[in-house]
């Protein structure tokens, strides 16, 4: 990797209060004595990535999870610390994290505000009591509209909320009132998610059993295009497949994954791409903190103690992964002179058939500066990457 070419950080938290039924995450609850040591191990993970790359900027750090808002302001202070340490973290830097509501007060988003964290990003979910129950969520509508209040309060002003469709047993109305009480908190960004059912999560053993009917898919496609009408009306500009935001608020950090730029992922099933190659951390928070305890200094970048899996990407691969991954981008699309700059080839030279035959069926959309999906290709998005891959 060129390493004047900033990179982006995704520190795993991984930890949270209770679990909630969809969840798939690697995070668990009831380990609050591993926080503190987990933390120094992180902070030696992030020493130990940037030693291998010196003087390597970066512009985005991502708190993700698990529930970051669990770490305590000295914690948060210590992460920062190692990076601002082990690498150049530039000055318009975009430090995100991920929290819940019911965790954050204003005297606490004060504190992590002087630390340097910009934005926030608030598991509301839902604004329905009988919704959130059925996630398991520890949190009510009003924790959501008293975090965002705190924010506020706190000097935050980039804010995202994240909201789930596609639920058993949620109606349009509901759906609706969510948008509704969402776009009433004046968010800067709302990520939209459908409801995925993964393995191992009660939610899906639920369905399988009969207990919960099986998402309906026609009902979650109208969900998706009524908050696309609604949101569009409030103002936000759908920029992603999932992601909306008011002019100039899209997340930087996400950005960097869509454009399959380099970014480095710390902490216990963090996932990463940098130097060339896709890798993956131990999953175990315990293992984790043993093995970075027991740490050499000196790695090849981007390893640590903590890889376990890694795969040199190569050229064919990453351009595959770089269509798939920008044409999630609805409103860029790829552009094709930066396709060429980075590829060296013509994007219509290597996929011409299948774009070209995309582009009659209406799912793509191709001019002299940009291919990106048609409306009608948001819908059917899987079925063109299955393709370019
Ligand atoms: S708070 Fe987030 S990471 Fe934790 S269990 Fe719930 S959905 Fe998963």
């Amino acid at each position: 990797m060129n390493a004047s070419f900033p990179l982006s950080l995704y520190l795993h938290i991984p930890f949270c209060g209770t679990k909630c039924t969809y969840c798939a995450f690697n995070t668990y609850t009831n380990l609050e004595a591993l926080v503190e040591p987990f933390t120094f191990a992180l902070a030696r993970e992030i020493d130990i990535v940037g030693q291998s790359q010196p003087g390597q900027p970066v512009h985005t750090i991502f708190f993700g999870g698990g529930t970051p808002s669990l770490l305590s302001p000295e914690q948060v202070a210590r992460l920062l610390s190692a990076v601002r340490r082990a690498f150049v973290l530039l000055p318009d830097a975009e430090i995100s994290l991920e929290a819940n509501p019911n965790d954050i007060t204003r005297d606490y988003l004060t504190a992590l505000r002087s630390l340097g964290v910009n934005r926030l990003s608030i598991g509301m979910q839902s604004a329905i009591e009988s919704e959130l129950q059925l996630f398991a969520r520890r949190h009510d509508n009003d924790a959501v509209v008293r975090a965002v209040s705190a924010a506020r309060s706190a000097d935050f002003d980039n804010l995202n909320l994240d909201l789930i469709y596609g639920v058993p047993h949620q109606t349009l109305a509901n759906w609706e009132t969510t948008l509704r009480q969402a776009l009433a908190l004046k968010p800067e960004h709302l990520s939209l998610y459908a409801l995925g059912l993964e393995d191992g999560t009660p939610m899906k053993a639920w369905v399988e059993r009969g207990r919960l009917p099986a998402p309906d898919d026609d009902l979650a496609a109208d969900m998706y295009e009524l908050a696309t009408d609604v949101l569009a009306n409030a103002g936000y500009e759908q920029y992603e497949i999932s992601n909306w935001s008011l002019p100039g608020r899209a997340c930087r950090h996400n950005l960097q994954y869509w454009y399959n730029q380099p970014y480095a992922g710390v902490g216990p099933g963090a996932h990463g791409f940098a130097g060339g190659v896709r890798y993956a951390t131990v999953l175990s928070p315990r293992k984790y903190i043993d093995v970075l305890n027991d740490a050499e200094v000196s790695y090849p970048f981007p390893y640590t103690p903590a890889t376990e899996q890694a795969e040199v990407v190569e050229r064919d691969t990453e351009i595959a992964e770089t269509l798939i991954m920008t044409l999630r981008l609805i409103r860029e699309g790829v552009r094709r002179d930066d396709f060429k700059t980075r590829f060296g080839s013509d994007l219509l030279d290597l996929h011409g058939d299948t774009i070209e035959r995309f582009s009659r069926t209406g799912l793509l959309h191709v001019d002299d500066e940009r291919v990106r999906l048609t409306q009608q290709g948001r819908l059917l998005s899987n079925l063109v990457f299955r393709e370019l891959v």
